[in-house]
């Protein structure tokens, strides 16, 4: 049995010093995958290249907040060309992200419509190529709901540290979406997480650790210094303790639900 970290960032420059060794440790903790999304066209090299080296997963895609107004078409051509390469040459390639529409700044219209512009020529991508999808929403739940629930042909995928509410997430559900749980779980004032974390059945989720950018409380005692995958186990226990199950139960559940949806994950 294994965890299965969903969500790492882990060619972020925080992890240059120490990236094989926190990789090594992770892996000694029983964190034997790890997906590593990429956020802008800027970061596809080292995200493919760091999961092929290390046996990793990775994903390609741009991210809402990191939209270029001024490349918008050159960049979706460079991700087109990408995931076009990596789906013929690359096992390690699993999906299109992280994509999505993030709506907690205020923003105006035109801002709001690039968002999905961006957002539904991926899907596009990913249905091209038959790929699940990683999603980020923040404050657009809804409307991205009604965008996916106007393509057919998306299989579903993983809605990355999701923070909607229960309605919302039986409706990724039906939609053949998992639901990503982190670090936020592990703050008491997080209710609104940890209630959906109880309620929603395990069959519909994935751990995460989204590493280095979310921290969970116990950040004064990390062995690097910083957030990493070697975390996702003590998040593993804390959701057991919120279910009131054991943890091989988490551990056994999360890790199916992912290789459900990413067989070649399996291998
Ligand atoms: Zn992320």
């Amino acid at each position: 049995m294994f965890l299965v970290d969903t969500h790492c960032h882990l060619d972020d420059y925080r992890f240059d010093k120490y990236r094989s060794l926190i990789i090594q440790e992770a892996c000694n903790k029983g964190i034997k995958k790890i997906i590593i999304p990429s956020i802008s066209v800027n970061n596809f090299e080292k995200v493919s290249n760091l999961a092929i080296n290390q046996g990793l997963f990775y994903t390609l895609g741009i991210h809402p907040m990191s939209i270029n107004q001024g490349s918008v078409n050159n960049d979706l051509l460079v991700l087109y060309n990408y995931v076009k390469k990596s789906k013929n040459f690359h096992a390690n390639f699993v999906g299109i992200g992280e994509i999505g529409l993030d709506f907690y700044d205020p923003m105006n219209d035109d801002c709001i419509d690039l968002q999905k512009k961006i957002f539904i020529e991926q899907l596009h991508i990913a249905e091209e190529f038959s790929l699940p999808v990683i999603l980020h929403a923040r404050k657009s739940h809804d409307v991205m709901l009604k965008i996916l629930r106007s393509r057919k042909k998306i299989s579903g995928g993983i809605v990355h540290a999701f923070n909607g509410s229960y309605q919302q997430a039986l409706c990724f559900i039906k939609l053949g979406f998992l639901l990503g749980i982190g670090s936020s779980i592990t703050y008491k004032k997080s209710s609104k997480i940890r209630k959906n974390a109880l309620d929603i059945s395990l069959e519909n989720l994935v751990l995460e650790t989204d590493s280095p950018y979310m921290e969970p409380f116990w950040k004064s005692s990390y062995d690097w210094g910083i957030s990493s995958p070697c975390e996702l186990f003590k998040i593993a226990i804390e959701l057991s303790n919120i279910k009131n199950c054991s943890v091989d139960q988490v551990i056994r559940y999360t890790t199916e639900n992912i290789l459900r949806i990413i067989p070649q994950m399996a291998f």
